[in-house]
């Protein structure tokens, strides 16, 4: 075995269910000798997501990237897409590979989720969809959203990797567009080793969605689309069901370190800890971004770097912006004029340490090197 070392303190750590339970999974894949190709394992947890978080149907696939792009394909969109410049890449490179032109528009400067009155100014006759991102699990303004999308008969398509069981006026925030994604990243809240998913709304479409996830067949001698391989495996499946039965531990675990942070960090001039925004019913904890602002007695990235050598490992979730990458910084879009409320906020983010797990010494640690400065 290769030797395993954790230096430090990372800004997440995946939850790991008992390894006897898991086992116990494996042994039953082992028994049945179904590893793949919508086991017995991929229909629970199909099941025990649609009713865990909320929504009519769940598609699993091998990762949230992937799921992103069979999205795109299983509405046809092409053309522009409008879409978030801070986010993962994962949310641009998905448009790309449609062959879709990513048309960036600012976000708002509270939310830092997009600003629906940029989005409605980014329209030009290409447009055929909307991309937006429920950045940390914020749910996006969902409403002014669709409006736009339904006066330019234009697609919604959200990006809800950070967004598990996240709810929007009580009702799950997976439920608004016309389809979301989610991933099961061992970085994310719920994680199958990797994983993600499509959330739609209708049997039909969850009928055209798996069979594009299955290479477009529909049985031994009949193909009807150009699909991909998406499947999700059994042993995947099976840390999603066992990792389902922790989810009130894990999230009670996030959100005493959210309330900790929150606590310690109050009375820090200059450094602001985000919330989600109004009407955000339930949510998960996944991320505790924090914007060190201009009067702040040294930069972000100095922050950084202070905490660095003490062993705690921040994320700068999101830096560089999406429009700063090679291939995607000279679209008209992407120059920091278009873009000046996310120009600005990725030099003040700092996400800090939080998973189940992390102790409160770490915490204390961490607040510590903020507030001393
Ligand atoms: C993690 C993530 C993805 C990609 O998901 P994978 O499962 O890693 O492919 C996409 N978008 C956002 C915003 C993410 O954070």
């Amino acid at each position: 075995m290769l030797p395993i070392k954790l230096n430090g303190v990372p800004v997440t750590q995946p939850f790991l269910p008992p390894l006897e339970e898991f086992v116990a999974y494996l042994q039953q894949i082992w028994a049945n000798k179904h590893i793949t190709n919508n086991g017995p394992f991929h229909q629970q947890l199909e099941a025990a997501l649609a009713d865990y978080l909320g929504v009519k149907y769940v598609c699993l696939f091998s990762n949230g990237t992937l799921a992103l792009i069979t999205a795109l394909q299983a509405l046809g969109i092409t053309g522009e897409a409008i879409t978030s410049p801070y986010s993962f890449v994962a949310t641009s490179h998905a448009l790309i590979w449609n062959g879709i032109k990513p048309v960036f528009a600012d976000i708002d400067k509270d939310t830092l989720l997009l600003d629906p009155a940029k989005i409605e100014a980014a329209i030009t006759e290409h447009t055929t969809a909307i991309v937006p991102v429920h950045c940390y699990g914020y749910p996006c303004k969902v409403e002014a959203i669709q409006k736009i999308a339904d006066k330019y008969k234009l697609k919604v398509i959200y990006d809800a990797a950070h967004a598990f069981g996240v709810q929007y006026k009580s009702s799950s925030v997976l439920t608004y567009g016309d389809l979301s994604i989610l991933s099961f990243h061992a970085t994310k809240v719920f994680n199958t080793f990797e994983g993600g998913a499509i959330i739609c709304h209708n049997a039909e479409m969850k009928l055209r969605i798996d069979q594009l996830k299955n290479f477009g067949t529909v049985d031994e001698v009949t193909v009807v689309a150009a699909g991909i391989n998406g499947k999700m495996s059994e042993v995947n499946a099976a840390m999603g069901l066992l990792q389902l039965q922790y989810m009130d531990e894990i999230l009670t675990q996030r959100k005493a370190i959210d309330a900790q942070y929150r606590s310690l960090l109050s009375a820090v001039k200059h450094i602001d800890c985000l919330q989600p925004p109004e009407h955000t019913s339930a949510w998960n904890y996944s991320y505790f971004p924090i914007l060190v602002r201009p009067g702040y007695p040294i930069s972000r990235d100095a922050l950084y770097t202070k905490m660095r050598e003490q062993n705690i490992f921040p994320r700068r979730y999101f830096y560089p912006l999406i429009s700063e990458f090679p291939m995607y910084r000279n679209l008209a879009s992407s120059v920091p004029e278009n873009l000046p409320v996310a120009t600005e906020i990725t030099q003040q983010i700092l996400c800090l340490p939080i998973y189940p797990g992390l102790n409160i010494d770490h915490i204390r640690q961490v607040a510590d090197i903020i507030q001393s400065q």
